[in-house]
């Protein structure tokens, strides 16, 4: 059973007990039977970790979710034919220092307010617990700050909110009404997921009307990062008429 404190969400002062290692009775068992979402800066890490590219990553370890109402997906990591995560070994997690944000945040759930402008986005983390996770019987105390630097969580949430920023657009777009077709979904799609793909239709789709800078154009050729910030640009661009810079 899941029990989150939602009422009750934690602040820089709030401490919480928790210890999580190799040898701990219920090691891996938060590995299986999960529903996780995989954010664009997590499918870059994970792509990289295993040396595939993004279009193979997603075809093997992701499924494509549509929320209710919503024409853009998000994507799950697929788990495997024994519903446990395909990255879990009898070692452990054999992606550690790549793991997704979930993975990190664990016990905590963080929830971020929609909004375009990162500056408006409002966070807030909450303790999760699992009846099957004996993490929480440890002494060893932890604050928020703590636990954000433990896990490397920081560059995760400023990737994050940037992908928030583009999500909030996307899911407010009109797409029946505005006669968009599938070509351009996918190269949506592409852009924010495929990054590899979207890779070699730079030259076709950016155009310099968007003002994306020539500099960070370059950098995205070799950097998944950049590529990344370029395909959220497009997308803003596409769906408002603006740059980011110009809302
Ligand atoms: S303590 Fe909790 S997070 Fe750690 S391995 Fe056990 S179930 Fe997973
Ligand atoms: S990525 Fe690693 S830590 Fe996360 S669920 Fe899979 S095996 Fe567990």
């Amino acid at each position: 059973m899941t029990q989150g404190d939602y009422n009750n969400p934690l602040n820089d002062h709030s401490t919480f007990s928790f210890d999580c290692h190799p040898g701990i009775s219920c090691f891996t068992d938060c590995c299986n039977d999960i529903e996780m979402t995989l954010y664009p800066y997590d499918i870059i890490l994970l792509k990289n970790r295993l040396n595939i590219d993004s279009e193979a990553f997603l075809a093997q370890f992701t499924s494509i979710e549509f929320d209710e109402g919503c024409w853009f997906p998000h994507l799950t990591l697929k788990m495997s034919d024994k519903d446990a995560c395909p990255f879990l070994t009898q070692k452990g997690c054999s992606v550690y220092e790549d793991r997704p944000f979930a993975c990190r945040a664990y016990p905590l759930a963080r929830s971020v307010s929609r909004a375009c402008s990162q500056d408006a986005q409002q966070s807030k983390y909450y303790l999760v617990r699992h009846d099957y996770c004996r993490g929480h019987d440890a002494s060893r105390q932890w604050r928020l700050s703590e636990w954000i630097d433990h896990g490397g969580m920081k560059v995760f949430n400023d990737m994050n909110a940037q992908w928030i920023s583009i999500d909030t657009i996307l899911k407010s777009y009109p797409f029946e009404s505005t006669g968009m077709n599938m070509k351009f979904f996918r190269l949506l799609f592409s852009a924010v997921y495929n990054l590899d793909n979207f890779r070699l239709l730079i030259d076709d789709c950016i155009l310099p009307e968007m003002n994306i800078s020539n500099e960070l154009i370059e950098t995205a050729y070799k950097c998944d990062i950049h590529l990344m910030a370029v395909g959220f640009a497009f997308i803003h661009y596409c769906l408002t008429g603006k740059t980011p810079e110009k809302d």
